[in-house]
């Protein structure tokens, strides 16, 4: 899916073709820019105040997955992930997993995750755009990080609507019975789910508590981008 032999790699920013052996252009290489300073303890957004622990958002609403983390801040990297999502670049998967385990790898071993789940796709999606973009991410991270992927353990049973077209609340509701745990009885101890960008986390959240109706207890979650507004 990657088709780095019949296809040249493209930049993840500018989409222009790059040397063999990079995955980003020196051209772009200072775009995107990762999350510094305070960070909110349950979802690792930016804080602006460093006398607090959480977001406003986590502190308003009680999030079902322990903590988190992200790498670069949305908006740098808001046309890269739309193209990776919508224009057919797979290939994208591997720059974003080489930053977050540059990056954030210490972090994600305190997590002592058995294993990684994407959020799955609903599977009419799956099969328009081709591929999942957060299962490859997933595995590019597997690689990176010895950490087996279970692409089974969640379905999509709801078509949701674009989470970016809707408001706050909207996105509430929209996540709301989204996804299914096919298996009972699945023995994982601390479980990392991944997808490309945490918004309002709705997607998350939701995912991390059909995770906990089924009986697992301790969801974290990896994404390339996270927004900055509450
Ligand atoms: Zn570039
Ligand atoms: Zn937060």
């Amino acid at each position: 899916m990657t088709g780095s032999l019949l296809f040249p790699r493209r930049c993840p920013i500018c989409d222009e073709i790059i040397e063999s052996g990079k995955l980003i252009c020196d051209k772009c290489i200072r775009i995107p820019r990762r999350v510094t300073g305070e960070r909110c303890f349950k979802c690792s957004k930016h804080l602006d105040s460093p006398c607090v622990e959480y977001c406003p958002d986590c502190e308003k609403h009680k999030k079902a997955f322990l903590r988190g983390i992200a790498l670069y801040e949305y908006d740098s990297v808001k046309d890269s992930i739309n193209s990776f999502k919508n224009n057919a670049r797979p290939e994208y998967a591997a720059f974003y997993a080489d930053g977050i385990e540059r990056y954030l790898s210490d972090i994600i071993k305190t997590f002592n995750a058995d294993v990684l789940v994407p959020i799955p796709l609903h599977p009419t999606k799956f099969k328009k755009r081709g591929y999942n973009q957060s299962e490859l991410l997933a595995k590019e991270l597997s690689k990176r990080l010895g950490i087996p992927v279970d692409t089974h353990l969640l379905e999509r049973t709801k078509k949701t609507k674009e989470q970016k077209k809707l408001s706050g609340n909207e996105r509430l509701k929209n996540t709301v019975g989204a996804f299914h745990m096919p298996q009972n009885g699945v023995k994982y101890n601390n479980i990392i789910l991944v997808d490309d960008v945490y918004t309002t986390g709705a997607t998350l959240d939701e995912a991390s508590r059909t995770l906990i109706s089924g009986g697992l207890k301790n969801i974290y979650f990896v994404t390339v981008a996270i927004g900055s507004g509450s």
